[in-house]
């Protein structure tokens, strides 16, 4: 999705649940637009330059997250923020364990087809219904190897 439909579709959805998108949720949204990989509340403080009151700011991705809008992550012990699937498109993620940087990644068409082929048939082994899956990938990222 581009930046401005990403807006309308967020302003759409914050409508639909009366939640208010304040000049802060929109720089918040902005913010995660324009950045690779899910952000925690002190990365987005520091990005979004004191503009947003960490407090508020808080409050604004627990709200936001309710929404569904955001997508929680939680990697090295940190809760990271990012735009949910429905808005940045299906990705994985990339996880350093030494410095904590989360990056995004897409897989092939095809790779995805073969992922998916495994997690159907890991899930019809438990019986399972899968709707889903998310791939996380840990190790050392290019300058902590
Ligand atoms: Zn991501
Ligand atoms: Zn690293």
């Amino acid at each position: 999705m581009k930046e401005r439909e990403t807006t309308e579709a967020v302003r759409g959805r914050m409508a639909d649940r009366g939640i208010r998108f304040t000049g802060g949720r929109q720089a918040i949204i902005r913010a995660l637009q324009i950045t690779s990989g899910p952000q925690s509340a002190a990365e987005l403080h520091r990005r979004l330059r004191g503009l947003v009151p960490l407090s508020s700011l808080y409050r604004s991705l627990a709200v936001m997250s309710e929404a569904g809008i955001l997508a929680m992550h939680h990697s090295n012990g940190l809760a990271r923020y990012e735009l949910a699937e429905w808005l940045a498109g299906h990705h994985h993620h990339l996880v350093c364990l030494q410095c904590g940087s989360v990056d995004d990644f897409e897989l092939a068409p095809r790779q995805e087809k073969e992922l998916f082929a495994l997690v159907a048939k890991v899930g019809g082994h438990h019986r399972y219904e899968v709707s889903n899956h998310a791939l996380e990938v840990q190790g050392l990222c290019r300058s902590c190897r």
